[in-house]
């Protein structure tokens, strides 16, 4: 895999995530894809290596390293067979807590960003709403102000981790759209409990991550302590753009990184399936979509990594960071697609496990953002064409 360059320490840190993960191969990953249960035992193992802070600040008790290295780790974990579950069950610990990093006061980071370090928390991210996706600004969730607290009334879809999750970061109006000079404006950040005495869960039915729950939430009548509203009131929706990029640049990792796993498995079984008396890797047929898909990975993933070393060093990357999602998900889409059909019938059995790997990959492509929507930002903001929505 080319992409990230390798310094002593982040060839450390891939070989130390490597350990970790060659604990949990593919056959636990599709136990619990089948059990609908959560890796547990994996995401302690991640936590004890003090790994969920390799990106928060080091007075806190994190690394303090960059979103290079992030993206490193969750490459890593990826492809190791864990696939988007095995990031997804980590995911808000590593990287949730940014608007909090950025814009917590030094109380609020001491109480919060330490227990998701060690990973004595487990936070679920709810911003999504059943009539309000990609639109975030139109969200209907409300936090009314209450004397010191707010109270919260609303519904959110998606939600993952809501099932074990004891914290929530959430994005909720605090003034009426229509008061506000514009939609953006209005919206505030909580990070508090996931309270059960006011918010019922309901599990989502999905075509894979079956090990990661998502989930439908109603909230009726939360209270919320104003400590914990992060930054200003009615800023909400912009602390959470702050955090796109790198977003983008992580969920492309984590694609790419199942692209690399699914195309390793394709090979290997390319050269192994004797079919008309040879192996089926003779044939260009099988040979020409792989090595397409290897060359497609590595580009992606060489946008992957540039993203992250523009953002690392403070320099605008939007178009580098959309890109590497954009690419990396259909790069990695395809090298799934390809690994099934190269397997043939096998294809579609657990046992060999592609069929995860595929199912799985479809999310980079829907979430956190679409594809069609970063294109919307290409076409925008790279190539000036005008605001289509
Ligand atoms: C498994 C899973 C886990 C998730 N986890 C979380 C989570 O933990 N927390 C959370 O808050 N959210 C979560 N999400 C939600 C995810 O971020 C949203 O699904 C995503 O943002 C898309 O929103 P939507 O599904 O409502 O699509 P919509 O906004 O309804 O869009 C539907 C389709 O229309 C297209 N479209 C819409 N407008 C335009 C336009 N102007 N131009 C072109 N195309 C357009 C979109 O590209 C898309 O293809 C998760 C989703 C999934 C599937």
């Amino acid at each position: 895999m080319n992409g990230i360059e390798l310094t002593d320490e982040r060839r450390q840190i891939r070989d130390s995530i490597t350990a970790i993960c060659n604990r949990f191969g593919d056959d636990y990953w599709l136990e619990l894809d089948k059990k609908h249960a959560f890796p547990v035992e994996y995401r302690q193992a991640i936590a004890d290596g003090g790994w969920f802070g390799i990106a928060m600040p080091q007075e806190y008790g994190g690394a303090g390293l960059g979103i290079t290295e992030a993206a490193l780790m969750l490459q890593t974990i990826a492809s190791s067979g864990g696939a988007i579950a095995a990031c997804s069950a980590i995911h808000v610990n590593v990287f949730g807590a940014h608007p909090i990093v950025v814009h917590g006061t030094d109380e609020q980071k001491r109480r919060m960003l330490v227990p998701i370090i060690r990973g004595e928390d487990v936070p679920a991210f709810g911003v999504t709403e059943p009539d309000a996706g990609l639109d975030t600004t139109r969200i209907t969730t409300r936090a009314v102000r209450d004397g010191s607290r707010y109270i919260v009334d609303g519904r959110k879809v998606w939600t993952s981790t809501a099932q074990r999750a004891n914290k929530i970061l959430l994005l909720a109006r605090t003034t009426p759209i229509d008061q506000c000079a514009r939609p953006v404006d209005g919206l505030s950040l909580f990070y508090t409990d996931l309270d059960r005495r006011y918010v019922d869960v309901q599990e989502i039915d999905k075509l894979g991550r079956g090990a990661v729950d998502s989930n439908l939430t109603f909230y009726d009548g939360l209270p919320v302590p104003i400590e914990d509203r992060i930054g200003e009131e009615g800023r909400g929706f912009h602390y959470l753009l702050d955090g796109l990029n790198p977003e983008r640049i992580l969920v492309a990792a984590e694609a790419i990184g199942v692209g690399f796993r699914a195309l390793e498995k394709a090979a290997t079984y390319a050269k192994e399936r004797m079919v008309f008396g040879r192996p089926i890797g003779k044939n260009q047929a099988i040979q020409h979509p792989l090595a397409q898909s290897w060359m497609e990975l590595e580009a992606a993933n060489l946008m992957m990594a540039r993203a992250a070393q523009l953002y690392d060093s403070g320099s605008p990357c939007g178009a580098e960071a959309n890109a590497a999602k954009y690419l990396g998900a259909e790069a990695a889409f395809r090298a799934c697609d390809r690994a099934v059909r190269t397997h043939g019938g096998f294809g579609y059995a657990k046992e060999y496990h592609v069929e995860r790997y595929f199912r799985e990959i479809m999310l980079p492509r829907l979430a956190p953002v679409s594809q069609e929507l970063v294109m919307c930002y290409i076409a925008e903001r790279v190539l000036g064409l005008p605001k289509s929505y």
